[in-house]
Order: C-alpha cells, then structure tokens, then sequence
C-alpha cells in the first residue's frame, strides 16, 4: 500500500457511496440465491452480472490476478476464498467480500451469511464481529487514530476470547481499492495515524472463534485458520467525519432480503459490552 488516501471532497464521497450501495444490493442479491446446496460460483455470477448491469466494475475481478467478483470464505476460511463448484453445505457460514469501482470510485464491503441452521457458538461469533465493526466505526472521527479503531474492536473480540486475525487490515480506500492508511483490528489507544475528515477508509474485522493465527492455501489466495475454527468477516466503507463516522456502504439490503427469507443473521440481537 504504497499511496495514501486521499481526502476526498463531498462530491467524491457521494461517488464512493454510490459504488459502496451497489455493493450493498449485490450482497442483497447474493442472499437472495443463498441457500444449502447452492454453489459459490452461481454466487459469484449472481454477482458480477448484477454489478455490470448497474453501471459498474467488479473491483476484484483480475486485482493482482485474482479470478473472480466475490471472494467467499466458508467456515474457517476467513477471507480471499476464491468461488467454486462446491455446494455450500447446511450448518456453513460464509463471508462474501465484494468490491465495485463506478465512475473512478471504488466501494468494498463484506458480510458473513449463515446458511441454513448454524450452530449457537457460531451464531455468537458472526454477532460478536459484527459488533466489532459497529464498535470500530465509532472511532472513524476526525482526531481519532487508526489504533484507537483496533484497540475497541480487538477488546471487543478477546473479551470473547476470540482471535483477531493481525495480518490482514483494513485500508484507505476511494480512487484505488486499497491505500495507506492499514486499518488493523488490533491496536493501542492513541498510536497509528490521525483520521482526518473526508479520509475514506475500509473497516474489516476477521474474528477467529479460536486462536488468531491464519495461513494461506497454495491456491495462493485462501487464507484459513490455522487451528480450523470458524472466523467471520464484516466490512464497511466509512468516511472519516468530525464528530460521527459516515457509513458508506450498507447492510440494510442484504437484512432486508434475509428478513423476507426467514434466515437467521447479525443484529437482531445485539448487545455490544459497554465501552
Ligand atoms: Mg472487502
Ligand atoms: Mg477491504
């Protein structure tokens, strides 16, 4: 991540946004076809055509040569999961990563999905990350710092004892997908760099249920827990404001589509522990 972000006027952070809802309502589309059985490339093509459809560019799609639109990460894959013929078996999570680049602006959010009937363990993980983002974006203020995003989310998380994966971040995103500044889920109060308004940047907790080591496949691109545990992964594109963080992207759509479905998810339930 050698260029830094930029800070962006309020024309461009609407174009951010715009990308940042067509993300939001290709993850929408995605639920829509998300069921046991289901493969993760009828996922993927779910996606890409919905993307293109809508004036867009799926952002991942030959990044650094990767294959396709979505990454989808099952189980204890956490993130980069490249989609394949495999039907996604009942009782799975998966974490769906989409990017969009439309008119010059990128927008990157991810969302994990429970399909069919999870496990209560794992319920509680996907709801804890979940809340470690909503605990992150607090801190995306002018004046705040890049440690105190990953100091609240990393307490959150280990206050679980879950594991907060250190070697993938978060990132500054807007003309180009990923910038500096990293954005990590762990941190020190007070240390990092100083988030100044219009700074737009990428908020991406990957939670371990079990210890927070990871390694990659030799597909060169999954990355996976090392002890096998689960691990969920939830994304927003935030602008840095004074005073409160402005969500970019959403997750309004997707809730919506797994409402009308009757499928269990993140929020509905919330208690995130007092700061
Ligand atoms: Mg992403
Ligand atoms: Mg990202």
């Amino acid at each position: 991540m050698a260029k830094t972000v930029d800070h962006l006027s309020d024309e461009q952070i609407a174009l951010v946004r715009e990308s940042s809802l067509l993300v939001g309502r290709t993850l929408a589309e995605v639920a829509r076809h998300l069921r046991p059985g289901a493969t993760t490339e009828e996922l993927d093509k779910v996606a890409e055509e919905h993307i293109r459809d809508h004036g867009g560019e799926p952002a991942f799609k030959g990044y650094n040569g990767f294959p396709a639109s979505l990454c989808t990460s099952v189980n204890d894959q956490v993130v980069h999961g490249i989609p394949n013929d495999v039907p996604l078996p009942d009782g799975c999570i998966v974490s769906v990563d989409c990017g969009v680049r439309m008119n010059g602006f990128y927008g990157d959010s991810a969302y994990t999905f429970a399909v069919g009937e999870v496990d209560e363990r794992v319920q509680r993980l996907m709801q804890v990350t979940y809340e470690c983002l909503l605990l992150g974006i607090e801190h995306a203020v002018d004046g705040e710092r890049t440690g105190d995003i990953g100091f609240a989310i990393q307490r959150h998380a280990e206050s679980h004892r879950y594991g907060v994966v250190r070697e993938l971040v978060g990132h500054g995103v807007g003309r180009e997908l990923h910038v500096a500044p990293e954005v990590p889920n762990y941190g020190r109060r007070g240390h990092g760099v100083k988030l100044k308004e219009g700074m737009v940047i990428a908020i991406e907790p990957m939670i371990n249920m079990g210890g927070r080591d990871v390694r990659q496949l030799e597909d060169g691109w999954t990355i996976i827990t090392h002890d096998a545990s689960p691990s969920a992964h939830f994304e927003h594109t935030v602008a840095v404001r004074t005073g409160k963080a402005e969500v970019l992207s959403t997750f309004g759509h997707i809730e919506d589509v797994l409402r009308e479905r009757n499928m269990w998810h993140v929020g509905s339930n919330a208690e995130v522990a007092p700061r």
